[in-house]
């Protein structure tokens, strides 16, 4: 199970305070648009659903129980993992050979000569967005001169 806290800036009092100041200058308005203000939109129905509060209630209507609810949501929301993303989604392979094994200067192994490792060989792995790429790319072009330089003697 994972526990998120959707609000770490804040203890539990402030959160409470700040929901209660948003409430009291959205007099009239729902509890959807408070909550539109507090977080972004994909959040709004999942957090309402959860802390037992309808997006449709008057701000004005919210009684302590519903803030006391709302704040030990934002503050804790429970997520049950149920499986793994199946092996076709992956993206990165953990693991691999240590990068301390590793001359940083060739990608040459420091235990085989002339054995040289590179991209997703080695234990290097990062978030998705180009970091893995980036590591492929500077550790393959490093690899592959270090191996031709080798080959040719320079
Ligand atoms: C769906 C998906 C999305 C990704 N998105 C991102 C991203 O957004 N940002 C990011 O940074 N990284 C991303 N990655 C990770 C990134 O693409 C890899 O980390 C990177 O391409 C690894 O490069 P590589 O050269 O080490 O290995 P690979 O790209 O896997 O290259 C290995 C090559 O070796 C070949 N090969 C295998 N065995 C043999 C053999 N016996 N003989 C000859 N050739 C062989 C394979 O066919 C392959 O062409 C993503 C990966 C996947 C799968």
């Amino acid at each position: 199970m994972l526990l998120i806290d959707l609000k770490p800036a804040l203890s539990e009092e402030q959160l409470d305070a700040r929901i209660l100041r948003d409430f009291e200058s959205l007099h009239g308005k729902t509890f959807a648009d408070s909550l539109r203000r507090l977080l972004p939109m994909a959040l709004v129905e999942p957090v309402s659903e959860i802390a037992g509060v309808p997006l449709q209630k008057r701000v004005d209507e919210i009684n302590k129980k519903n803030r006391k609810d709302l704040v030990k949501t934002l503050k804790c929301v429970a997520l049950h993992i149920k499986s793994f993303r199946p092996i076709d989604e992956a993206i990165i392979t953990r693991g691999g050979v240590k990068v301390k094994e590793i001359s940083p200067k060739s990608m040459e192994s420091r235990l085989c000569k002339g054995l040289f490792f590179v991209g997703e060989l080695i234990d290097v792995d990062g978030y998705t967005g180009g970091f893995n790429l980036q590591t492929a790319f500077s550790t393959g072009v490093l690899g592959g001169v270090s191996a031709a330089a080798l080959v040719k003697g320079i």
